[in-house]
């Protein structure tokens, strides 16, 4: 059965959390655009946001860990920082720890000749990872 509208906003509300494209869902999987009660925003989706454990994973660090959850910007650094890599040229795990708090992580994924993904790759780590 579809939630209705107000059903969503009332999951979301119940986490604390503001949808910025609810027009957009279409299922439990659709990735909604959401922002938290301290603006932070996060991209999940709502089966996500209905697990018990969930939370803003800015917020709460790997307390929140949830397979669909992911925040396409690296926030500003707080504290020190720690940056782990799974480094390979198609498929690029990210994890970034401020304090010991998970504030970021994502699966980037590169296509195209070895070296153009070489290069999307280096373009990553200096513009997203380095620069933030
Ligand atoms: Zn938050």
């Amino acid at each position: 059965m579809r939630l209705t509208e107000q059903e969503i906003i009332d999951i979301l509300d119940s986490k604390g959390l503001h949808c910025l494209n609810i027009a957009e869902y279409e299922n439990m999987n659709t990735i909604l655009s959401l922002e938290c009660s301290n603006g932070h925003h996060i991209d999940a989706s709502l089966k996500s946001v209905r697990n018990a454990h969930f939370k803003c994973p800015i917020c709460e660090g790997k307390n929140s860990l949830s397979a669909e959850v992911s925040n396409l910007q690296v926030p500003e650094k707080s504290g020190k920082r720690i940056v782990a890599i799974d480094n390979a040229t198609e498929n690029v795990g990210v994890s970034v720890f401020d304090d010991k708090k998970l504030v970021f992580y994502h699966l980037f994924h590169f296509t195209g000749e070895t070296l153009d993904r070489m290069c999307d790759n280096r373009k990553l780590l200096e513009e997203t990872i380095i620069a933030a």
